[in-house]
């Protein structure tokens, strides 16, 4: 069953972990959604963007055709010879770089002649069912394969003549194609390609950019294309990218934090438990440990005021088993007391500067009885001349009490105590060791917790409150100090309370 507290915590803990995960979730669905809602925007405007730049790259091929067309027009109409007119139109015309001129019956107009090989492509061109196709369609401009075209205009005398000519690549492509699309506003790389895929035009270096789509030139320029190229990192789309990805990290960042604050959550929550279970424990268990000296005070004293004991012997045996019984409790109790004050944050010290052996003799005195009685081997070991040590005389006494009476309760059948103090490394040590039960390695840190004890079975089913060590670490700290342990199970176990000697 969970304590109140640890309940509230679970609660808090659903609290924050339930809405943030739905929100995570939601987070998440969103920027899905918008990346793909927003991919679609980016084609359509792609698309449209290119359809609109096809055309008016045509519309201005046709004007500038459309221009030539009627001076050479104007040209044919005035002159009878008109050679020399066409020859100024030319010149005036970048864009077309070779003229054909063709009378109804096939005879060439102009130039005088065909240069090199033009007569076999554009002959067919111009030819008399060539002819009759143009003026059944009515078209003025059509064009032919390889940017040739062809126009119907009329002749002085109202005859047909028939205009061949071919388109010049690179006006087309300074003039038309570079001034129209080079005026765009788009972060987009255009590309104009030919019929055979090869890039006629582009408005920026393609290098590997994706292409995003292309939409086909009309009348104008048949089976070309217009091309449009994602520009690396300025692509609404690599910015979407950029935003999901930012977002996508945030929403990680959120959920890792969720996660680490439920693991701290639940470890504090069981911590919590453990803590509510040593607490249980440990009021049993002192109550216990009081019942014990007081139940044998009583006994004996009720025996001795029966006037039952005669023996004079006996009698004195009984008196010191209630002032040993009496003396534990007294200890039990303060224990618990200064355990009290501690955790309060009340318990005070007052350094003075004492002698260490007559503290060791003087605490060691007070377990002469359940020591001899127990018939333990002794030996006290205090290194001559120490210096006198700033401490608190009754707490470090009660330290080392506390650790005499947890060697003498934690021995079996080997009952050895030692206790020996020396200075070591510029610190006064004082060592309580036995050869009894001893602490298994992983237990050793856990000892000095409060309220800790190690299992009933490890202990062979000795009574304790579970605070003794806990105050020794605590006065050790309080003097600057600490205390150790070095233990093997089976073998003994030594504690070490280590002081600063101070500066006297
Ligand atoms: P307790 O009242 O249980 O003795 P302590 O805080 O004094 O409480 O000790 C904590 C635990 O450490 C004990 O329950 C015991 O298991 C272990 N322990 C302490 N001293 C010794 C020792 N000298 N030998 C073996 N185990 C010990």
């Amino acid at each position: 069953m969970l304590s109140p507290s640890a309940r509230f915590s679970a609660l808090a803990l659903l609290a924050i972990v339930a809405p943030a995960t739905i929100v995570a979730a939601l987070g998440y669905v969103s920027i899905r959604q918008w990346e793909a809602s927003s991919e679609l925007l980016y084609r359509e405007q792609a698309r449209d963007m290119a359809t609109m730049a096809a055309e008016k790259v045509e519309m201005t091929l046709r004007r500038a055709e459309d221009d030539f067309l009627d001076r050479l027009q104007a040209a044919l109409r005035a002159e009878r010879s008109p050679g020399r007119a066409i020859d100024a139109v030319l010149a005036g015309s970048p864009l077309v770089r070779r003229l054909y001129l063709v009378g109804a019956r096939g005879e060439l107009l102009y130039p005088r002649a065909w240069k090199e090989s033009d007569a076999a492509i554009f002959g067919p061109l111009v030819s008399e069912p060539a002819q009759r196709k143009l003026e059944r369609g009515g078209q003025r401009v059509v064009i032919a394969e390889n940017q040739i075209c062809r126009a119907l205009l009329t002749g002085r005398g109202g005859e047909a003549v028939v205009v061949a000519f071919l388109r010049d690549g690179d006006t087309l492509r300074r003039e038309i194609l570079a001034t129209t699309l080079g005026a765009l506003e788009s972060p987009t790389i255009i590309a104009v390609l030919d019929r055979e895929g090869r890039t006629v035009y582009s408005r920026a270096p393609i290098g590997d950019a994706p292409r995003v789509l292309s939409v086909q030139f009309r009348d104008a320029l048949p089976d070309w294309q217009l091309a449009v190229y994602q520009t690396p990192g300025a692509s609404p789309r690599q910015a979407v990218r950029r935003q999901v990805m930012f977002f996508t990290g945030a929403l990680g960042a959120l959920v890792a934090v969720i996660v680490a604050g439920s693991v701290a959550t639940w470890r504090l929550m069981r911590r919590e438990t453990e803590m509510a279970r040593l607490k249980s424990d440990f009021v049993a268990n002192v109550s216990h440990d009081l019942k014990t000296p007081l139940s044998v005070i009583r006994m004996f004293g009720e025996t001795l005021e029966m006037g039952r004991v005669t023996d004079e012997g006996r009698r004195q045996e009984y008196y010191r088993v209630i002032t040993r019984e009496g003396e534990r409790l007294t200890r039990l109790i303060d224990n618990v007391l200064d355990f009290s004050r501690i955790e309060g944050g009340r318990q005070t010290y007052r350094m003075t500067p004492t002698s260490v052996e007559p503290l060791v003799r003087g605490t060691l005195e007070t377990f002469a009885y359940p020591l001899a009685q127990q018939g333990f081997k002794v030996e006290v070991s205090v290194a001559p001349d120490l210096p006198e040590v700033a401490m608190d005389a009754d707490a470090v006494g009660q330290a080392l009490a506390n650790l005499i009476d947890n060697a003498i309760k934690y021995s079996a059948d080997d009952r050895a105590l030692t206790v020996d103090a020396r200075v070591v490394d510029g610190r006064l040590v004082i060592a309580v060791t036995d050869r009894g039960l001893g602490i298994a390695p992983e237990e050793q840190a856990k000892i000095f917790e409060k309220f800790y004890r190690v299992g009933r079975s490890d202990t062979q089913g000795r009574r304790g409150s579970g605070v003794g060590l806990a105050l020794v670490r605590h006065i050790a700290e309080a003097h600057g100090g600490d205390v150790t342990v070095e233990s093997a199970p089976g073998e003994g176990s030594r504690f070490s309370l280590r002081l600063p000697l101070g500066r006297s």
